[in-house]
């Protein structure tokens, strides 16, 4: 359906998120209608430039990322686009932006922090200071909140110090993506899984999410952050508490956000010794990826002091009823062997086998919903061998791949957050008290790590990565769901 008027301020206007994803995202709404007669995008940079002259850099940007444009499509969507100069370390320019946005009062203002984190204090300060937030405001942040729970807490202080939470969008693009969303209609608009969605039937859970792309140019950042941070933090939790969470009592925003935070606060606090015990944490090596050699970490950094993760396994408990004695597994890593994010629910064995040892083996039920590539879900259930023979069973997958069940394209994870954003849907987005319970479970094994003097384990690129990983979970008589 069709947004209310709105203006959305993008600061950071010209970088590299709004390049690859946000103007491409926001062009996608256009042929379909579903930005308003009265929608405005006006992108804010610190640099000097026309509206013209962003209006071909923006153009450029969606030829670049977008499949099929559509010219007039296009052409209506520019036209909506304004670009004003603002420096927000030099506190110029908000004049300008004070001028543009007058007079609309009335409309949807959202705000999107698409810059550094350190600027989330001086813009919405001087959003303030120059009374541009109106009632029908809104912020969206990007990550990283914080490096820690106390930086975070402080991030969170200074904007909601000029913006209410309703009106705080924080981001995690994963929970925007189809799949994860789906995780959600299956577990709550299906009977058959919930029944066994617990300890009593769920062997284990594990969560992947592997990059084949080292850090490249963004060495810089990376170095300050780190695997745990940069993934582990946000997106990894959060796919936890989707499939961890109670049934909320409806798709609203605080019954969801409400459910995900019981699950992070009963995630069980990893003392020193398990952080030894069930962490790992590996910095890549030179080797080969995608059919070509590749640099190590340390040589892309350009230095050979960091100590920073490029991937982090761990071994994780909820304590609560329904998941007691059902470790969730998180593996997430760049220089991986395959790009594949995935999440898999591994089922108890059968109490029982009826079946002769010349059957075969009985493999248990699996459930792997996979996020990328090919999102879809697939079930893996035994059948028998079709034949007149003896019995035998075999392992088949039901495979639900949505490119084979919707012909239409598949949209990115940010369409549908920024139009959720502009019509003020907090569903999928993270309340505060989520990024912060999520930092005080995460702060513990930060400290024992930067205690211990041992540098990260190195492991190949284009490998599963350290094999300390495959250890973590072969001790517990499991592996790794390593299929691509
Ligand atoms: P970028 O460095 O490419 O762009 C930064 C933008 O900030 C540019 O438009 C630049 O003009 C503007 N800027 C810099 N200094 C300024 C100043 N003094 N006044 C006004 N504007 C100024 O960064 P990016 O990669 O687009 O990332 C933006 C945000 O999104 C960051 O918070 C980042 O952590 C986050 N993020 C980025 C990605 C990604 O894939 N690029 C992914 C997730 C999160």
């Amino acid at each position: 359906t069709q947004s209310d008027p709105f203006d959305l301020v993008v600061f950071g206007g010209t970088g590299d998120l709004a390049h690859r994803k946000l103007l491409p995202a926001l062009y996608h709404r256009e042929p379909v209608g579903h930005l308003g007669e009265d929608a405005r995008i006006i992108a804010v940079s610190r640099r000097q430039l026309s509206d013209t002259e962003y209006r071909d850099w923006a153009r450029k940007a969606i030829c670049e990322h977008v499949a099929e444009v559509d010219q007039e499509a296009l052409e209506r969507f520019l036209a909506r686009i304004q670009y004003v100069a603002v420096d927000v370390a030099q506190n110029t320019g908000w004049e300008a932006l004070e001028e543009k946005l007058s007079g609309r009062e009335d409309f949807v203002r959202a705000f999107y922090l698409s810059v550094s984190p350190d600027f989330f204090g001086p813009i919405c300060s001087a959003l303030g200071e120059h009374d541009l937030v109106t009632e029908k405001s809104r912020v969206t942040i990007e990550k990283p909140i914080g490096k820690n729970g106390k930086s975070a807490h402080e991030v969170n202080e200074t904007i909601g110090s000029v913006f209410k939470e309703h009106q705080i969008f924080r981001i995690d693009h994963y929970l925007g993506k189809e799949t994860v969303q789906n995780l959600m209609a299956l577990r709550f608009a299906n009977v058959l899984f919930e029944p066994l969605w617990n300890a009593a039937h769920i062997d284990h859970v594990q969560i992947t999410v592997a990059e084949t792309l080292g850090v490249e140019s963004r060495a810089g950042y990376y170095d300050t952050a780190g695997a745990l941070r940069d993934m582990v933090q946000n997106h990894l939790l959060q796919l936890l508490c989707l499939v961890a969470m109670e049934p909320p009592e409806s798709m609203a925003p605080d019954s969801v956000r409400d459910e995900k935070l019981k699950v992070l606060k009963a995630l069980r606090p990893m003392s020193s010794e398990m952080v030894e015990r069930n962490t790992v944490r590996g910095q890549y090596r030179a080797g080969a990826s995608a059919g070509g050699a590749v640099k190590g970490y340390l040589e892309e950094l350009g230095r050979d002091d960091s100590s920073t993760e490029t991937f982090v396994a761990a071994k994780v408990d909820i304590e609560n009823w329904r998941w007691a004695n059902v470790p969730f597994y998180l593996r997430t890593g760049k220089r991986l062997a395959a790009r594949v994010s995935e999440i898999t629910i591994q089922f108890k064995d059968l109490p029982h086998s009826i079946f002769l040892p010349d059957a075969g083996r009985i493999a248990a039920n699996k459930l792997v919903i996979r996020l990328q590539p090919d999102e879809g879900v697939k079930m893996q259930v035994m059948i028998k061998d079709p034949g007149p023979g003896s019995m035998r069973l075999r392992e088949v997958p039901l495979d639900m791949t949505f490119a084979e069940a919707f012909s239409s394209r598949h949209p990115d994870a940010y369409e549908r957050l920024i139009m959720d954003m502009i019509r003020g849907n907090q569903t999928l987005f993270m309340r505060r008290d989520e990024v912060e319970a999520a930092w005080k479970w995460i702060d513990p094994i930060l400290e024992q790590w930067s205690q211990i003097k041992e540098a990260p384990k190195p492991y190949t690129s284009g490998t599963w990565g350290p094999s300390a990983s495959i250890a973590l979970i072969e001790r517990d008589g499991r592996t790794w769901h390593d299929e691509t």
